[in-house]
């Protein structure tokens, strides 16, 4: 483990308390430049489009799951026309049909944990190997999992610097970006979903309790 890269994280995760989106993310573009990448989840661009402000050589990486919905590809193909930076679309290595000979099909209803590692955990890992820091748009007002997120932390399993820039908006924070700047925004968003995922995962409802409703599960294993 890089116990410096580790200190280093943890210090700024205390001094970027309370500092604005756009100074987080200023700061892990100043101290990680191309070993940065940002996760998004095109449930809406603001995190993209807030880098693309600040760079044009940082990265974005999109798991492309096989079960995302139309509306969701959509998006990424939009941000991906809109914005000047590299974006990597990856996904894992069995197509849906493959994984359904190999473990039986809808593995998503019988085993949800392990799709997610297969389609998902697994997938990121790889794609975040060359990296030292990633970002993503995980906000503390989106669920009591999330309430204690830092600015800035450590992925301890991984070992690399986690980063936040969101993490202290609210849903109004996120819809004024998206008026002020004229945001890509994944159509479900409109259509009564608040959080968007896997169709077979994902339902209506507000904040991020459409996540596979009806059970216990509410993260994928990527955070
Ligand atoms: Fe599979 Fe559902 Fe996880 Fe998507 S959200 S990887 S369909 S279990």
């Amino acid at each position: 483990m890089d116990a410096t890269l580790k200190d280093r994280a943890l210090h700024a995760g205390d001094e970027l308390e309370g500092a604005s989106a756009q100074e987080i993310l200023g700061w892990a573009v100043e101290e990680f430049g191309t070993k940065l990448v940002v996760a998004a989840s095109m449930a809406e661009a603001v995190l993209v489009d807030m880098l693309a402000r600040i760079c044009s050589d940082v990265p974005v990486i999109f798991i492309d799951t096989g079960y995302h919905f139309a509306e969701t590809i959509g998006t990424r193909d939009a941000v991906m026309h809109r914005y000047n930076l590299p974006l990597i679309s990856t996904g894992p290595q069995l197509t849906v049909a493959g994984q359904n000979a190999v473990y039986g099909p809808k593995l998503f209803e019988r085993d949800p944990d392990r799709c997610c590692q297969l389609r998902k955990v697994v997938p990121l890992d790889r794609a975040l190997a060359p990296y030292r820091a990633w970002a993503a748009g995980s906000r503390r007002a989106e669920s009591a999992g999330r309430r204690n997120l830092p600015a800035v932390g450590w992925d301890e399993r991984r070992g690399k610097v986690k980063i936040h820039p969101l993490v202290a908006w609210t849903d109004e924070d996120v819809n004024r970006y998206v008026q002020e700047h004229d945001v890509i925004v994944n159509p479900l968003l409109s259509d009564g979903y608040d959080s968007v995922g896997c169709w077979p995962c994902t339902s209506r409802g507000e904040g991020r309790a459409g996540r596979w409703a009806g059970s216990a599960k509410t993260e994928c294993g990527i955070h």
